[in-house]
């Protein structure tokens, strides 16, 4: 059965470890889960890093990593992932699935009920309610008021969630009302909540932490509300525990690691910071997540490998990269470094094969050429998978050959990206067009010989209805011409060029398989390519280059 990780952040609340750790025995005692360690970011024992190397020692390779955070923001997002990349880095071939933090779930709110009905029942950690003045059972709640005291964030995402949760446990339980307010960071801070219930005619008010385990926090909000009642004494004000090592703690983490396992994990991507343009937060978008620095782990401290690019959380994406000519080092930088990242890579025939060789055993790759459906629906299923991948929370790198714009069907994949809202980014690449010529010795352009270059599609043969291409304009510029996929169209398209005025004698280069280790380039005048391209069998990927730059070839014969 897969390992589970379950991942604090840690705390200087001793109190706060127990109960971790006292959470982390409950899970294990139950054995539904499999092997399970629970280790700390930071603050706390035991490390992260003891809770993995204890699971890999047994033998583990995949792991669940569940963050044991209520609401996604920068711990969850951030750097509980970058802890778990320094992990992979210490474990080569070690691969996790990241877990959904944990709220808001409706096992969290019945959790909370009981806090705050053992509050009533005089259970109080302000220490102003009279103890046992009132019976759970015979609680008032219509004369209860509940100030829910969150975390607080720099990201407007969690803190709106904390709301969402007021407004849950509200629902259906008789309150006469559950307001959200922040311990630190954000506003309403609990003083203004609680001042804010009280304007409101509230005379028993419990002050509910929604947070998991005890801390420094938490003993802030008794303080708080300690401080408030003092000052109002004509209040009943009283401050519930915290969740807690609990059962029903216990039972979402299963949940959670269940759902880990079945895939398709994803955060609330809608009204992520990181992602989404929100008024104040502008500086948020798109930009990285930075682990925090541990100068003293000898792991990911100069560099991260690029972990930390793009997105450390699970927004899915996809990045249409143009992988160059063939050859694996005529890739971009940018583009080999989102390859390395990638969860999915879709490739295509003529993209560099030979960098498939180097991902990660968990990746994905699929062969464009066989995704299946007819030929016709052929690119259409190609941009559904897309999708559908990026949607599953996976970064996906559409691999293609030469750049992805230059007949390469690459801004169909971008468009339909963009239509179903998945974020993309293109990444170019070294064309065919340019780079064939050059690795057979031919300048498309050169000083005093040509000043322009015009690159065409020999798919469609001169006089098909469907060509766009202006051939006779063609035949009368004087510059390079180069030609792709127009090995079974070149003996027509000389004799057009021709016939419109290109001089017969114009040397031609066709190069076929440019970059790899059988490349090789004929050449021929223009009124004999046809006869010499198939008495030599040329055959694709092959490029035709036209004009006097050929006669400048530094490798091949010339005409
Ligand atoms: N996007 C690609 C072109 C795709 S069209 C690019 O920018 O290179 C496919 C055509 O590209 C082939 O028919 C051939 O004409 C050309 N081509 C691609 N790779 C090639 C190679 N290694 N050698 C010669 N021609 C190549």
């Amino acid at each position: 059965m897969t390992g589970l990780v379950i991942v604090g952040h840690g705390t200087r609340s001793a109190a706060g470890v127990d109960q971790f750790a006292a959470l982390v025995d409950r899970v294990r005692r139950r054995g539904d889960v499999g092997d399970v360690e629970g280790g700390f970011i930071e603050l706390s024992r035991p490390p992260l890093t003891d809770a993995v190397g204890a699971l890999v020692a047994r033998g583990h390779r995949a792991l669940v990593a569940l963050p044991l955070v209520l609401t996604a923001a920068g711990h969850g997002k951030g750097d509980i992932p970058a802890a778990m990349a320094r992990e992979q880095e210490r474990h080569p071939g070690l691969s996790y699935r990241y877990g959904r933090p944990l709220g808001p779930h409706p096992l969290l709110h019945e959790a909370l009920e009981e806090r705050i009905d053992a509050a009533l029942a005089g259970a109080d950690r302000a220490g102003t309610a009279l103890a046992g003045a009132v019976q759970a059972d015979t609680v008032d709640r219509a004369g209860t008021w509940v100030a829910l005291i969150g975390r607080g964030s720099t990201d407007p995402d969690a803190n709106a969630e904390v709301a969402k949760v007021a407004r849950l446990l509200w629902e259906g339980r008789g309150y006469a009302g559950v307001e959200p307010g922040f311990v630190s960071l954000a506003s309403p801070s609990v003083p203004a909540v609680l001042e804010r219930l009280r304007r409101l005619g509230a005379q028993r008010i419990v002050v509910a932490p929604y947070f998991l385990f005890a801390g420094v926090l938490p003993d802030r909000i008794v303080a708080q509300s300690a401080e408030f009642a003092a000052a109002h004494p004509d209040l009943d004000v009283r401050v519930a525990e915290v969740i807690g090592d609990c059962d029903a703690l216990a039972d979402l983490v299963r949940e959670r690691y269940a759902e880990a396992l079945g895939g398709d994990i994803r955060m609330n991507c809608d009204t992520c910071a990181y992602r989404v343009l929100m008024p104040g937060f502008a500086d948020k978008v798109g930009r990285p997540q930075r682990p925090h620095d541990h100068p003293d782990d000898p792991v990911g401290h100069h560099h991260h490998h690029g972990h930390d690019h793009g997105h450390a959380h699970d927004h899915g994406s996809v990045a249409v990269v143009g992988g160059g000519p063939g050859p694996d080092d005529l890739i971009t930088v940018r583009g080999k470094a989102l390859l390395d990242a990638a969860d999915v890579v879709v490739v295509d025939r003529l993209a560099p094969q030979g960098l498939l060789a180097g991902l990660r055993p968990d990746v994905l790759v699929v062969d464009a050429a066989k995704v299946p459906r007819g030929p016709s629906m052929a690119q259409e299923a190609i941009n559904a998978a897309l999708v559908s991948h990026a949607r599953a929370g996976r970064r996906v790198v559409r691999l293609k050959g030469g750049d992805p714009y230059v007949f390469g069907r690459g801004h169909e994949e971008v468009q339909a990206c963009t239509a179903a809202g998945v974020p993309v980014t293109v990444v170019p690449g070294v064309s065919s067009a340019i780079a064939a010529p050059a690795l057979a010795g031919v300048p498309v352009t050169h000083r005093g010989v040509a000043h322009d270059v015009t690159v065409v599609s020999g798919h469609l043969p001169p006089g098909h209805p469907d060509s766009l291409v202006d051939w006779a304009a063609l035949a009368r510029a004087r510059g390079t011409v180069v030609l792709l996929m127009a090995v079974d169209t070149i003996a027509k398209i000389a004799s057009v060029l021709i016939e419109h005025g290109r001089a017969p004698e114009t040397p031609v280069l066709a190069v076929q398989d440019a970059g790899q280790a059988d490349q090789r380039s004929v050449p021929a005048r223009l009124d004999e390519i046809g006869a010499v391209a198939t008495r030599e069998d040329i055959r694709p990927p092959a490029v035709f280059v036209l004009g006097p730059v050929v006669a400048l070839s530094t490798t091949g014969p010339t005409v």
